[in-house]
C-alpha cells in the first residue's frame, strides 16, 4: 500500500511545534525513518542567549549519490486561535482541505518528503541506488542560529558529502508548478548615522543641522539603482526602513540623526561590493560632512543554483505532474538554502505559499498527493529507476 501523505501530514500538524518546541514532530520523524531502515541522528544545539533546538539527521544508503532533503518542523506562533475555522494544530481535514499551523510552511512538503521516500523504498528492495538524507531543524522560523546552519558542519564533520539537495520551503504563488526557486537575494542590513553640532533653530549659524546632511545623503544612494539585474536576478534594492531624530522639541536643531535600511541584492554584488558604492555614494553627498555607516553581520549571501540537469529534471517532474512548466525563480525572502548552498547545489520546491503563517494556514490534500508525486518521479529519475507513480 502506498504511504498517505495526508496521514502523515495530519499527523505532524498535531504535534505543537513552534520554535523552539520541538512538539513531538522531530520524534514522529525518527520513528517512521527508523522503521524505513535510516539511520537517525537526533542532535540538540544550544548558543548563549538563545534556546536549545532539536534537529534530526538520518541517512539511508552507503554509495552516491547522495540526494539530500531539507526541511524545518517548527512553525510560527498560531496567532488569536480563536480566529481560527479549525484549531491550528488540530490536523482537522473539511472539504478536501486539511487545516494547521504548517500545513504548508511546511510540515506538509515534509509528509510528502516522506511518503515519496517510502514508496520508493518499498519498490526498489528497501534500498535507494544511492543515498538518501533527511536534514530536518527545529530552527527555522527563529532566529536560526541552532538548526541547518550548525547541522551541515555537524553533518561535514562525520563525512557526509551531497551530491544535490531539495528544500521543502513553499515556492508556489497559487498553484502548485507555478515556481522552483533556484537561488535567493543576498540580504544586507546598514544604520546611517549622521552627527551634527546642537543648537537654537534661531540661529542655525552656530550649529551644524545632521538632518539636512541625511537627507542629502539618502537621497543620494537611492538616487541610482544598484545595479541593472541579471539573467536570473532583479536588480539590487536599497530600503530604508526608518528614520529616526529623537527630537521631542520645536527649538532645538538635534545633534544627530539616523536612518535604517536594509538591501536584497544579486549575482552581481558582494556584501563588500554593495559596501563600498553605498559608502562612495554617501561620501559624495555628504561633501567633507560627517556620517557613518556601521553594517549588521550578515549571513545571508546571495547564491544561484544555474539551471542544468539537476534544475532540469525536478522542472520536467514537476511539469509532468501538474500540466504546468515551472518558472525558475530567485524572489522572495533568505531561506536555509542560503546555508546549503556552501554544501552542494540546492533547489527549492514545496507547496503554495498563499496561506504561510496566516490565520487559517491550510493545504488542498490534491496538492498533497501531487506534490509526493512530484518527488517521487525526482527520486525515481535520479537513481535511475523506472518510473512507478502514477502520473
Ligand atoms: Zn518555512
Amino acid at each position: 500500500m502506498p504511504a498517505d501523505p495526508v496521514a502523515l501530514a495530519h499527523e505532524l500538524l498535531r504535534c505543537p511545534s513552534v520554535t523552539p518546541q520541538e512538539g513531538g514532530a522531530i520524534s514522529f520523524l525518527e520513528k517512521i525513518l527508523i522503521s524505513a531502515g535510516f539511520a537517525v541522528h537526533r542532535i540538540v544545539f544550544s548558543e548563549p542567549g538563545a534556546d536549545d533546538i532539536e534537529n534530526l539527521y538520518a541517512r539511508i544508503g552507503t554509495a552516491g549519490p547522495h540526494l539530500l532533503l531539507a526541511g524545518h518542523t517548527d512553525v510560527v506562533p498560531p496567532g488569536d486561535e480563536a480566529r481560527w475555522r479549525h484549531p491550528p494544530f488540530a490536523g482537522d481535514i473539511a472539504d478536501g482541505v486539511l487545516f494547521g499551523r504548517g500545513a504548508v510552511d511546511m510540515k506538509g512538503a515534509i509528509a510528502c518528503k516522506l511518503a515519496a521516500v517510502l514508496d520508493h523504498l518499498a519498490a526498489n528492495g528497501s534500498q535507494p541506488k544511492g543515498s538518501i538524507s533527511f536534514l530536518i531543524t527545529g530552527d527555522e522560523e527563529g532566529v536560526a542560529v541552532n538548526g541547518t546552519v550548525k547541522l551541515l558542519p555537524w553533518a561535514a564533520a562525520r563525512g557526509e558529502k551531497f551530491d544535490h539537495c531539495i528544500l521543502g520551503e513553499p515556492t508556489n504563488p497559487t498553484q502548485l508548478g507555478d515556481m522552483v526557486k533556484i537561488g535567493r537575494r543576498g540580504s544586507l542590513n546598514g544604520s546611517l548615522i549622521v552627527t551634527g553640532t546642537q543648537g537654537h533653530v534661531a540661529y542655525p549659524a552656530l550649529a551644524d543641522n545632521p538632518v539636512r546632511r541625511i537627507v542629502a545623503i539618502m537621497a543620494a544612494v537611492m538616487a541610482e539603482p544598484l545595479d541593472a539585474g541579471s539573467t536570473h536576478f532583479d536588480p539590487s534594492n536599497l530600503e530604508f526602513t526608518s528614520v529616526d531624530v529623537g527630537n521631542k522639541t520645536v527649538n532645538v536643531i538635534p545633534p544627530e540623526a539616523r536612518a535604517r535600511f536594509n538591501i536584497r541584492f544579486n549575482d552581481r554584488h558582494t556584501q563588500a561590493s554593495l559596501k563600498a558604492l553605498v559608502e562612495a555614494r554617501a561620501r559624495a553627498a555628504a561633501q567633507g560632512g560627517h556620517f557613518r555607516i556601521e553594517w549588521d553581520p550578515s549571513n545571508a549571501d546571495v547564491f544561484l543554483t544555474k539551471p542544468g540537469p539537476f534544475v532540469e529534471l525536478v522542472s520536467s517532474a514537476i511539469a509532468e505532474v501538474t500540466g504546468r512548466q515551472p518558472e525558475l525563480s530567485t524572489t522572495g525572502g533568505t531561506s536555509d538554502a542560503r546555508f546549503i548552498k556552501d554544501y552542494c547545489p540546492v533547489v527549492e520546491f514545496g507547496l503554495v505559499n498563499a496561506t504561510m503563517h496566516k490565520i487559517d494556514e491550510n493545504v488542498a490534500t490534491d496538492d498533497l498527493v501531487a506534490l509526493t508525486a512530484i518527488y517521487r518521479r525526482v527520486l525515481d529519475r535520479y537513481f535511475n529507476c523506472p518510473i512507478n507513480s502514477p502520473p
